[in-house]
């Protein structure tokens, strides 16, 4: 069975997700973008990432003084980890719900993160990576010496539904017909190189620095968006080509000081710019949860969390990205995120072709 969760993010501060390369052009420090629109995104990987560590977090919170020490785990009776951790008795410690689960008594911080030990077993005594035994491991994934693990969580990317731009009516979001099929709201195209608003009677109207011919009105109401805190009669629907060009030209841009982390001051010649997917930009995404049977692994891998339990860990964490946000420069006011997840259909079967988790 497939679970399938849509992700709704609202960008509260710039989202600064870099490339990692340095570039020669228009700023130094680039954003991540699809490959083929050339429009930014927030790539699954990140996503991913982060919310293991968030799951993590959110787990600890609960689970503090009530882990038992790893002696008293391995004097449990049981001949593998994973048997003596199904005999731990919590002493009625036990959390609830999917902090609770088997596993969890051994969960610790550096279940996210890269695995800084890959190459030992699962259950060596000196692993100090990915545990491979609680809920974070099990649903993301762990790759150990003597068993791999894909996980059963998948994460699309997130990509921009709708882009903030400053007009002279006041801030507007522009989308295009094709995104807004993907919420499935159908709208025609405008004609090339003009737009749609709600009333359609603007005659003319700036996206920024470009002024475009307003040629017809839309027909989003505001229940079809009610997802979002953005009415329908600010959004405007661009052309497939104008809306890549638009989001491109209106990133911000900013400008900042290296600091010498040895002396704390400037380091002289030391100006970078950096661009971000601006706050206010709204994206949509989806998340899926795989609980079916995996084959020979099983034995070795079980017990498994339920896709509920997945889900539950998923929502209960997500508040986390209004805090530590994604991506780089979370120090410097950028990456915060207020994320919404809603549940979709569930359907069986279902082919995994998103990113892996690792
Ligand atoms: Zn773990």
């Amino acid at each position: 069975m497939v679970k399938t969760l849509e992700v709704y993010a609202m960008a509260t501060d710039p989202i600064y997700i870099g490339t990692g390369g340095y570039n020669i052009g228009r700023v130094d420090n680039t954003i991540v973008r699809d490959p083929i629109t050339n429009i930014p995104k927030i790539p699954g990987s990140s996503l991913a990432g982060t919310w293991r560590y968030y799951v993590v977090l959110e787990a600890l919170k609960d689970l503090k003084g009530k882990q038992p020490s790893f002696d008293k785990i391995k004097n449990q009776s049981g001949n593998t980890i994973a048997e003596k951790l199904k005999n731990y008795n919590w002493n009625n410690s036990q959390p609830n719900g999917w902090k609770g689960f088997v596993g969890n008594q051994i969960l610790k911080i550096s279940c996210a993160g890269q695995d800084d030990a890959p190459q030992l077993e699962r259950d060596d005594e000196n692993n100090t990576g990915h545990c491979g035994h609680c809920i974070v491991c099990k649903g993301f994934g762990f790759s150990k010496k003597d068993i791999s693990w894909q996980g059963m969580i998948f994460f699309s990317d997130l990509n921009i539904l709708f882009f903030p731009v400053f007009t002279m009516k006041g801030t507007k979001w522009i989308t295009t017909a094709s995104i807004l099929k993907e919420i499935k709201i159908n709208e025609s195209l405008p004609e090339e190189n003009k737009i749609k608003t709600k009333n359609g009677n603007e005659g003319h109207l700036n996206l920024g620095w470009l002024y475009l011919e307003v040629s017809g009105s839309h027909n989003i109401n505001d229940s079809q968006i009610s997802n979002f805190s953005i009415k329908s009669e600010d959004i405007i629907i661009v052309s497939e080509s104008l809306f890549s060009h638009i989001v491109n030209s209106n990133l911000e841009v900013r400008t900042s000081v290296s600091i010498d982390p040895i002396t704390g001051a400037a380091k002289e010649g030391a100006l970078f710019t950096s661009e971000a997917i601006p706050r206010g930009t709204i994206f949509y995404g989806s998340i899926r949860i795989f609980n079916k049977e995996f084959g020979e692994l099983d034995s070795k891998i079980e017990p498994l969390p339920t896709a509920d339990d997945l889900e539950q860990a998923l929502k209960d964490s997500a508040h986390y990205y209004e805090s530590l946000g994604i991506g780089g420069m979370t120090t410097r006011g950028f990456g915060r995120l207020k994320i919404q997840l809603i549940n979709g259909n569930s359907q069986t079967g279902g082919s995994q072709d998103e990113q892996p988790n690792q």
